[in-house]
């Protein structure tokens, strides 16, 4: 599931921006503050952020420098349309930019853009002698199927997602189970001994000491 962060500190707009991208099928975060959101920022990974610009505490153009090492794509949202403010966010780095107020309908598109802009909309992967499609939810291995249960073919995305970086089981439990992690290790660990003898993936998905797992390709 992608995983979008709404920065936003009227709560109706960002109330309503999350019920539109939850319907879509997002999984969507709120941050009133930019505080609050610098703080879920660096616990979590995000496909996408929605940012306003003129928040309490920290404003989205200090958010922005934040978020930019992390390589998430930015769609800028504010009140401030004039052209000087829109130079700023682009040249700052922003993906794109929505000046309120908006059309739901034209964020959705804006957001679908930019996720397929990127490479998170990707629906096929072809990894080694696998490839994995998350429309049909289908693994091939030399063009076999492969069964995975739900929460391995999951984790296998997210593996595939950020391949060759470190993950926590922390974080991979919290985004294929979608509850907060309790120290679950061997849920985690029995999963991925499952992939990797179903894919023959040994090798490939590297266990990383006191960390958890790491992709490698
Ligand atoms: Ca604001």
């Amino acid at each position: 599931m992608l995983r979008i962060l709404v920065v936003e500190d009227e709560k109706a707009i960002a109330n309503l921006i999350k019920m539109n991208l939850s319907a879509e099928g997002y999984f969507c975060s709120v941050a009133y503050d930019g505080k609050r959101a610098a703080d879920l920022i660096e616990e979590n990974t995000y496909d996408l952020i929605l940012l306003d610009i003129m928040l309490p505490e920290i404003d989205g153009y200090e958010l922005l420098a934040y978020i930019r090492p992390t390589n998430t794509p930015v769609i800028f949202i504010t009140a401030k349309g004039s052209v000087e403010d829109r130079i700023k966010g682009l040249r700052l780095g922003a993906d794109d930019y929505i000046v309120k107020p908006f059309q739901i309908g034209e964020l959705l598109a804006r957001v679908e853009a930019i996720l397929r802009r990127t490479g998170k909309m990707t629906t096929e992967y072809e990894i080694f002698d696998v490839v994995v499609n998350t429309e049909s939810r289908t693994v091939k291995k030399n063009g076999e199927f492969i069964e995975l249960t739900v929460k391995e073919f999951d984790l296998l995305v997210e593996l595939i997602r950020n391949k060759n970086v470190a993950l926590y089981r922390e974080h991979l439990y919290e985004k294929v189970w979608n509850e907060p992690f309790m120290g679950e290790t061997r849920t985690i660990d029995s999963h991925i001994q499952r992939i990797r003898k179903k894919l023959d993936w040994d090798e490939h998905i590297k266990t990383v000491f006191r960390v958890g797992y790491r992709l490698e390709v």
